[in-house]
């Protein structure tokens, strides 16, 4: 069953329209890079998708269901921009934040050697056996993205959503973060991913949506390569605020942190 079905999806913080038009449908199966330019309504659109948010236009459906109204939380997990910032004063032990993604199985029951195992199984595939009963404060960065996809594993969600999962790390605990996105991927879990740096997303991820407000790209990783959709949504803005100027040049707008020439 498809995922996520958004169908001409459009949303306004007050009058400002951040989303307009979006339509486009996760498959199970998929690992979807959602990249755009700094304010291109990115993290909106996730919310979006996973019924956050409900849109002022369109519809978002989530496994069948209107987005908003689904109730199978379990099926989801949602690794938000600050959940590790938030983390860092965490007083709890990495696999009690695991043991989190059983819970809503457990509310009135102990937990059995099936839940058990679903811990353990999370933590050894994202590597983190060996800091199971670290205090997720003192962890690094890069361990702690780790834990709270360990608790989407341990949930055993069909969806995980990532927003900019790796701004907080080094290139190197990036690269092996996003090879372990890759790897869970590969094993069959659905995946969507905001990220700003176009050349590490397209490198894992299946498929892009690539946004401004408007879609301005969606199919195959190796298609976007090909395409002018990015340096179109990232000069977008520009030729907003300059008429005047032809956008051959839309490419000098390009973030200079993406490495989308690369
Ligand atoms: P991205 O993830 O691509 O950086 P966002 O979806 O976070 O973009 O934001 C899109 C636009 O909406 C930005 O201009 C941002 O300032 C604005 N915005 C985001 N959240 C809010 C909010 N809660 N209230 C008002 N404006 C917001």
């Amino acid at each position: 069953m498809t995922v996520v079905s958004l169908n001409d999806v459009a949303f306004s913080y007050g009058d400002v329209p951040v989303v307009d038009g979006v339509s486009l449908d996760i498959e199970p199966g998929e690992f979807l890079g959602l990249v755009g330019p700094n304010g291109s309504g990115k993290s909106t659109l996730l919310r979006l998708l996973l019924g956050l948010e409900r849109p002022d236009r369109g519809e978002a459906h989530l496994f069948g269901e209107p987005a908003h109204e689904f109730g199978d939380g379990e099926r989801i997990a949602y690794v938000a921009q600050d959940v590790t910032d938030a983390a860092r004063d965490m007083p709890i032990t990495v696999r009690e934040v695991v043991r989190m993604g059983r819970y809503p199985r457990n509310l009135f029951g102990r937990f059995s050697d099936a839940d058990r195992a679903a811990v353990d199984g999370a933590l050894d595939r994202v590597d983190i056996a060996d800091l199971a009963d670290r205090r997720v404060g003192a962890l690094s960065g890069g361990q702690r993205q780790r834990v709270f996809v360990a608790r989407a594993l341990a949930a055993e969600s069909d969806l995980l959503a990532l927003d900019e999962p790796t701004v907080a790390l080094d290139a190197e605990s990036r690269d092996s973060f996003y090879d372990l996105l890759a790897d869970l991927n590969d094993r069959g879990l659905t995946i969507v991913l905001v990220e700003h740096d176009i050349g590490v997303v397209t490198a894992r991820a299946s498929r892009i949506a690539c946004l401004n407000r408007e879609l301005y790209f969606h199919g195959d990783s190796e298609d976007f390569a090909e395409s002018d959709a990015l340096a179109a949504a990232y000069g977008a803005n520009q030729r907003v605020l300059d008429h005047s100027h032809d956008h051959h040049d839309a490419e000098a707008h390009v973030n200079p942190d993406s490495e989308a020439e690369s």
